[in-house]
Formats: structure tokens, C-alpha cells, sequence
């Protein structure tokens, strides 16, 4: 699964439409204090299904709502969508049939969080576990945020095995395991 395409409206700085196209390889993202760098992961890592508020840098979930600014009034809803090239059908058997899949996530201020893909409602679990599945998602190793990697180095033996097993992409199979239990 490659991720080609993320769109943004209304989360946080984005507050227009802005489109960012993912080439191929690996993608740098600079620019001055403020301009949005952060943002741009956080939009990544809720479209995969983020439950944490606090990793998001807010105190709730609506706080990824444009929350206005001095010349523009605050937003009612963020929407979030990321583009996937399934060409290589790697994803879980609910998605495959897909060639392209384009996941949305939409935030409505007192209505809470949705998910879609490709059109239909689908639930924030399967979501997560088909970026679990790819070993991306909102808690992968692949998404390094600012102050991750001294939090990593005094993080204790136990949180620092569930990182290396996102990384080896076995996330997945222990949620998978674990509502199999509670059947
Ligand atoms: P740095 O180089 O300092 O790490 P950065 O490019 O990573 O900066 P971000 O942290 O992504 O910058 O962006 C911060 C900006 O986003 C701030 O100006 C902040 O006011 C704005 N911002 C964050 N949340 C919202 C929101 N809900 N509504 C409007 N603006 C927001
Ligand atoms: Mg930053």
C-alpha cells in the first residue's frame, strides 16, 4: 500500500482546501516555525484513526477544528483524506477489491468522528487495523514526532517491545487475537 494523496480542510492551520501529492521515495517537508509541519503529520496519523487527543497536541478531539483567527471565523467541521495505490492488493480482505482507496475522516464539532472509505461508512476499527496490517498507522515507528526519539530512549522494556513490534507489523494480529478471546 502506498499512500499517494492527502487533503485537508479545516484541520487545524489547513483551514482552505490544500492538497499535498506524495511522490515517490522519501518526502522532506521544511518551512518556518509555525507554518503547519506538525500539522501535516497529525492530519496523517488521525486519518489512520489517532484516538489520542494529547498526541494531537489538543485536549480534545475537537481542537483539530480550525479554531479561527484573528481575520477568519472558526470552522464547524475538519475533514482529513488520504489516498492509497492498493495496486499490489496488500490491504485486509474488507478493503482489497480496491485498486485506489481513499479513506476520509470527518470531524463535526459536537457530532463526533466519522470514517469512509471509498464512499462507505466504515468503522475507526477497521480502519486502524488496515494501517496496522501495513505496519504504518497513527502509533507507527514510521511517524516520528518531534520529541519521539528521547522519549523512545527512556521509554521502560515494555512500551519499547510494542514499538518494535508496529514496526514489524504484527500490531494487528494481537488485536485480532484479542477480540478473538472475547468471543
Ligand atoms: P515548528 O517548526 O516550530 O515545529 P511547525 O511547522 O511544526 O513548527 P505546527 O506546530 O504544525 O508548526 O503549526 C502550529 C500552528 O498551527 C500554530 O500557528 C497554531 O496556532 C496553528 N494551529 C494549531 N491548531 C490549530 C487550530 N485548531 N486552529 C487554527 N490554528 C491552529
Ligand atoms: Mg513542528
Amino acid at each position: 500500500m502506498i499512500l499517494t494523496k492527502l487533503r485537508l480542510h479545516g484541520f487545524k492551520s489547513f483551514v482552505d482546501p490544500t492538497e499535498l501529492h506524495i511522490a515517490p521515495g522519501l518526502t522532506g517537508v521544511v518551512g518556518p516555525n509555525g507554518c503547519g509541519k506538525s500539522n501535516l503529520l497529525e492530519a496523517l496519523r488521525w486519518v489512520m484513526g489517532e484516538t489520542s487527543a494529547k498526541s494531537m497536541r489538543g485536549s480534545g478531539m475537537e481542537d483539530v477544528i480550525f479554531a479561527g483567527a484573528a481575520t477568519r471565523p472558526a470552522r464547524h467541521f475538519a475533514e482529513v483524506s488520504l489516498s492509497i495505490d492498493n495496486s499490489a492488493r496488500r490491504a485486509p480482505a474488507a478493503f482489497n477489491r480496491y485498486e485506489t482507496l481513499d479513506v476520509i475522516r470527518r470531524i463535526t464539532r459536537d457530532a463526533g468522528s466519522a470514517f469512509k472509505a471509498n464512499g462507505d461508512d466504515v468503522r475507526a476499527r477497521d480502519i486502524r487495523m488496515l494501517f496496522a496490517d501495513a505496519a504504518t498507522g497513527a502509533h507507527s515507528p514510521a511517524l516520528v514526532r518531534q520529541g519521539q526519539i528521547s522519549e523512545l530512549i527512556n521509554a521502560k522494556p515494555t512500551a519499547r517491545r510494542s514499538i518494535l513490534e508496529d514496526a514489524a507489523g504484527i500490531g494487528g494480529l494481537y488485536q485480532r487475537r484479542h477480540e478473538a478471546e472475547l468471543k
